[in-house]
C-alpha cells in the first residue's frame, strides 16, 4: 500500500501523523511511505530522518492526497484537506465529529474511510489512542500548576514539594482516570501533599493500591470537593463522562473560599471544562484570573511538548496503522476494536455516537 503523511496545517499544530521510526516499520511490512518536505519539523525530525527511515520526501501536500491508498494524520482535516480525500482510501487521524457537523459533510462528500483514533477500543473498554494524550497532559497539568503558583505568574507563590522546616503545597486532583493518576505521580514526585477524588469505588481502590498510602483518595461528593478545594493550593479537573460535557463540580461561589492566588488546572476543558469559572485559553495565553483564582484551561495541552506526544501517539497508533496498511478494510473486519474506529465510510456515518449527534443535521 502507499502510505502518505502531510505535514500538519492546524494552527499551532507541531505533532506529527509518522515518526521516522514509524515509517521504518511501514517500509519493513512491504509498503511505500510518502512524507511532505518539513512534515516532522516541529518535532526535529528532518527529512532525510525520514529517508534514511526509507520514505520518499514529496513537495506538496496535494501529492500526498492525490496518490496515498492511506493518508496518516494527527489533526482532523481542514477543509482545503478534506477536499482531496477520494473514495476508496483511508484517512487515519484524530476527526473528534460529534460536535462538527462541517466536517462530518465533508468527510462523508468525499467518499472516503475515516478511522478516528478517539473512538479504537481495547479488550478493557478503553480508548487506547486517546490515552497517550491523557497521560501526557496528566503529567503536564502538574508542571503547569506548579509555574502558574508562582507569585510572577499570578499565584500564591507556594513551592509544591515545600522545604525541610516548611510544609509542602496541597493538590486535589477531582478525577482519577488516566489524566489523574499521571497527575497524581507527578504531585507525589514533586513532594506534594496529594488527594484525589473520583466517583468510582474500583477506581479509587486500585488508586490506594498503586499509590500505597501516598495519596489520600475520597469518595467524590459535592461536600468532599468543598472541602479539598478550600484547602488547596493546586486543583487539577480531570473528569470524564464518556460522550458527555464535563460536569461542573467546582462553581464559582466555591472560589472565595479558596486561598487567595490557588491555582486551578482544568484539564476537562476540552469536553467543556469542570469548573463553573473555565473558557478555553491557548498556550500563548494560558492563565486568567477569576475572583483572585488563577485558571489554566489549555484544551490541546499536548501540543506544548510535541516530540513528546507525537512519539507517545505513534508508539500507540503504529499496530493498528500498519493491520490497516497490510490488510486494507480486512483489517476493519478482522478486529472490533479497530472497527469501533470506523467513523464515516462512503458517504455514511458508521459511528453510532457520532450519528446520534449529529443526526438532524444530516
Ligand atoms: P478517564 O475516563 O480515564 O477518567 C475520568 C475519570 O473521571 C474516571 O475515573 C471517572 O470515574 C471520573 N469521574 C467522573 N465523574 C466524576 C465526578 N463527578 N467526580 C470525580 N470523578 C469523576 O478520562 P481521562 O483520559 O483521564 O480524561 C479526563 C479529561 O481530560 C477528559 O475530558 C479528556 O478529554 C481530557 N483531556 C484533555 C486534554 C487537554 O489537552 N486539555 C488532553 C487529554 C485529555
Amino acid at each position: 500500500m502507499r502510505v502518505g503523511c502531510p505535514k500538519e496545517i492546524k494552527n499551532h499544530e507541531y505533532r506529527v501523523g509518522l515518526t521516522p521510526a514509524a515509517v521504518r516499520e511501514y517500509v519493513a511490512h512491504g509498503h511505500q511511505v510518502l512524507i511532505e518536505t518539513g512534515a516532522g519539523a516541529g518535532i526535529d525530525a528532518a527529512d532525510t530522518a525520514y529517508e534514511a527511515a526509507g520514505a520518499a520526501i514529496v513537495g506538496t501536500a496535494e501529492e500526498i492526497f492525490a496518490t496515498s491508498d492511506m493518508v496518516v494524520k494527527v489533526k482532523e482535516p481542514q477543509p482545503g484537506e478534506w477536499a482531496q480525500l477520494r473514495e476508496n482510501q483511508i484517512l487515519y487521524t484524530y476527526l473528534h465529529l460529534a460536535p462538527d457537523a462541517e466536517q462530518t459533510r465533508g468527510l462523508a462528500g468525499s467518499g472516503v474511510t475515516a478511522v478516528a483514533y478517539e473512538t479504537v477500543t481495547d479488550l478493557r473498554g478503553g480508548l487506547p489512542l486517546l490515552a497517550p494524550m491523557s497521560e501526557v497532559a496528566g503529567r503536564l497539568s502538574v508542571q503547569a500548576g506548579a509555574r502558574a503558583l508562582e507569585k510572577a505568574h499570578g499565584g500564591r507563590g507556594v513551592l509544591l514539594g515545600g522545604v525541610p522546616g516548611v510544609g509542602a503545597g496541597k493538590v486535589a486532583i477531582i478525577g482519577g482516570g488516566v489524566v489523574g493518576k499521571e497527575a497524581a505521580k507527578m504531585a507525589i514526585g514533586l513532594g506534594a501533599i496529594v488527594t484525589i477524588l473520583d466517583r468510582s469505588i474500583p477506581r479509587l481502590r486500585e488508586l490506594e493500591d498503586l499509590f500505597e498510602g501516598r495519596v489520600m483518595t475520597r469518595f467524590s461528593t459535592p461536600t468532599a470537593i468543598d472541602e479539598c478545594v478550600f484547602d488547596a493550593d493546586l486543583v487539577i479537573g480531570a473528569v470524564l463522562i464518556p460522550g458527555a460535557a464535563a460536569p461542573k463540580l467546582v462553581t464559582r461561589a466555591m472560589l472565595s473560599s479558596m486561598k487567595k492566588g490557588a491555582v486551578l488546572v482544568d484539564v476537562a476543558i476540552d469536553q467543556g471544562g469542570c469548573f463553573e469559572t473555565s473558557h478555553a485559553t491557548t498556550h500563548a495565553e494560558p492563565t486568567f484570573e477569576v475572583d483572585g483564582i488563577v485558571h489554566y484551561c489549555v484544551a490541546n495541552m499536548p501540543g506544548a511538548v510535541p516530540i513528546t506526544s507525537a512519539y507517545a501517539l505513534n508508539n500507540a497508533t503504529l499496530p493498528f496503522g500498519l493491520s490497516l496498511a497490510d490488510r486494507g478494510l480486512d483489517a476493519l473486519v478482522q478486529d472490533p476494536h479497530l472497527l469501533a474506529g470506523l467513523n464515516v465510510h462512503r458517504g455514511m456515518i458508521t459511528n453510532r455516537a457520532v450519528a446520534d449527534a449529529l443526526g438532524r443535521e444530516f
